[in-house]
């Protein structure tokens, strides 16, 4: 059993937040044994279709402005702030925010015309799912932290499906739909999420039951560390 120390510090992120809650152990597994993850070729696919269908949402945003995270994060915090206050009528993509220690970045940023954003996450399925709107809604609380006036949240998804197999991207379209309402809900637990997932990874490795969840909403990447684990002896875990 791996001891840690309270002094160390992990940096959350929206991703890091979504692991804990699809599975405490995961989050904890993904910070202090990555290398203990094996990725199947459909989930691999999975990320490579969800890159492809990023990048052609900002091809369809002519005149977004990126935030490249050069020469670090801190850059990308800096010049995001730059782009709020001195470009307020330009999309921006990767907008960065960090608020305590957990860190965001937009896919799409969009003025609303009025002053205030709206934050959009670009998904690759045809609808939307639970866990996407808890992910909005991280990114959502992240901004409003950092003074951001947020007035709207919406998913951009594909208006229909595409092929697994050989996706073909100039065909891709998107739907998008207003959850600014359904995120109410999880806006109001974040901070405790976040709480929560600080806590759970300072402390030893996490000993949870596999169960439908390591399949669900996602096939998890430490099946088979936990699956040996499982076995183990509990005087030898
Ligand atoms: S395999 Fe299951 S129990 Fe293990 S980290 Fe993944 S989701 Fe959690």
């Amino acid at each position: 059993m791996t001891a840690l120390t309270s002094e160390v510090l992990y940096r959350l992120s929206k991703s890091k937040l979504a692991s804990f809650e699809h599975c405490p152990k995961r989050l904890w597994l993904q910070i202090h044994r990555r290398e203990e993850a094996r990725f199947d070729p459909d989930t691999l696919a999975r990320f490579r279709i969800g890159h492809g269908v990023g990048a052609k949402a900002q091809q369809l945003v002519p005149d977004g402005i990126m935030v490249e995270a050069v020469p670090d994060i801190q850059a990308a915090l800096e010049r995001t702030a730059s782009l709020l206050a001195n470009e307020p009528s330009r999309p921006i993509f990767e907008a960065t925010f960090q608020r305590e220690d957990v860190l965001v970045r937009a896919d799409i940023l969009e003025p609303d015309g009025q002053g205030g954003w709206r934050a959009i996450e670009v998904k690759a399925s045809t609808r939307v799912k639970p866990y996407q709107l808890a992910d909005l809604a991280t990114q959502v609380w992240v901004m409003q932290g950092c003074g951001v006036s947020v007035t709207g949240a919406f998913i951009r998804h594909l208006a229909e499906s595409i092929m697994w197999t050989r996706p073909d991207m100039s065909a891709v379209r998107f739907r998008d739909t207003d959850v600014t309402l359904p995120i109410r809900r999880y806006l109001e637990n974040r901070a405790a999420v976040a709480a929560a997932a600080r806590k759970a990874i300072r402390g030893p490795e996490i000993e949870l039951e596999m169960g439908r969840h390591c399949q669900s909403p996602f096939k998890c990447e430490f099946q088979e560390h936990c699956t040996k684990r499982r076995d183990l002896p509990l005087l030898a875990r």
